[in-house]
């Protein structure tokens, strides 16, 4: 942890040069007695001096994470932003890494935790009226494909589709994946952006609504998707097991279907319970996604766009 109570009772900051170490210091949230640590890979924070059951901080926090929170807030105070660090928010009973003006809280998450944690924490900030923005560690940036949990710290917004941020301790950098797609084999595409920390995060952070370049690419499809999911059955691939009984179930079988039943292979991410940073209904936008590209002639080349440029062509074309 960053910050804590000086005998005072008044919050201090590890990053402050001029501390004592041999200071009485106290946690914010348990209150229990904090010593100031400095170490070599650490920056300075400070830690519970028994261990102890807080609530509030966990012991185990890593160089990763205490470097990432210092360099957001330094940056965000170099722009002028009213930010705190480790805002204690008793009628949460959690704690924002840091909380940006009167409703934003940053969370910097570089460790796993569960889904049901996670949606927890954010129906807390919902509730109160708080925005929540997760930016993700190293163990948490997204590969080739998406995991539950982080389905569950997408965003949407019509200008760039499904995003998520990522931090990059050691290059000191912001990124966006944007634009995120995945095909009916779960493999994701999208495009990056990148900032350098030191710009300011809070226009970073308005891009996805601001966003004013309607920007493209083109994935291939799969050819002859019926041999290739015949293969996926007879591994016992459950995603096809499934998707095959569905299709029985309508008097359909996939194996017997062509590459243009298929189409588009790219589609909208799915999550069966709701994603959990989205409250923006984005099944409308879906049913334009999937129309736009039905009627349209097949084609192995298929480009992706933002949500609004589905919306505008298909009302277009209704007018
Ligand atoms: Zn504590």
């Amino acid at each position: 942890m960053l910050i804590a109570k000086n005998p005072e009772g008044k919050l201090v900051s590890a990053l402050e040069t001029e501390l004592n170490r041999e200071e009485n210091y106290r946690c914010p949230g348990c209150q229990g007695r904090v010593l100031l640590r400095q170490g070599q890979v650490m920056c300075p924070h400070f830690a519970h001096k028994s261990l102890q059951d807080c609530q509030f901080f966990s012991e185990n926090e890593s160089a990763q994470h205490l470097s990432l929170k210092a360099v957001l807030y330094k940056s965000l105070v170099n722009h002028g932003e009213r930010v705190c660090i480790e805002k204690v928010l008793p009628e949460l009973g959690q704690i924002a890494d840091l909380f940006v003006g009167d409703s934003l809280a940053l969370e910097v998450q570089c460790s796993r935790l569960s889904q049901k944690r996670l949606r927890e924490r954010t129906r807390a900030y919902q509730q109160v009226g708080y925005e929540v923005r997760w930016l993700l560690g190293e163990d948490l940036w997204l590969g080739q494909r998406l995991t539950g949990l982080q389905r569950d710290f997408l965003y949407f917004t019509v200008k760039i589709g499904f995003h998520l941020w990522e931090l990059d301790w050691k290059r000191e950098e912001i990124r966006l994946k944007y634009l995120i797609y995945e095909d009916i084999f779960g493999r994701v595409y999208y495009l990056t952006k990148t900032w350098p920390l030191t710009e300011n995060l809070m226009t970073i952070l308005r891009f996805p609504y601001q966003a004013e370049r309607v920007e493209t690419y083109q994935v291939t499809q799969r050819k002859k998707v019926s041999h290739v999911i015949q293969r996926e059955l007879m591994g016992k691939n459950p995603r096809w097991m499934r998707r095959q009984e569905t299709a029985y179930l309508k008097g359909m079988n996939l194996l017997s279907l062509s590459d243009q039943d298929f189409f588009p292979q790219v589609r909208f991410p799915e999550s069966k319970q709701g994603f959990a940073q989205i409250r923006l209904a984005v099944d409308g936008f879906e049913k334009l996604f999937m129309q736009y590209y039905r009627k349209r002639h097949f084609s192995y080349q298929q480009t992706l766009y933002p949500p609004t440029f589905y919306a505008k062509i298909i009302i277009n074309r209704h007018n």
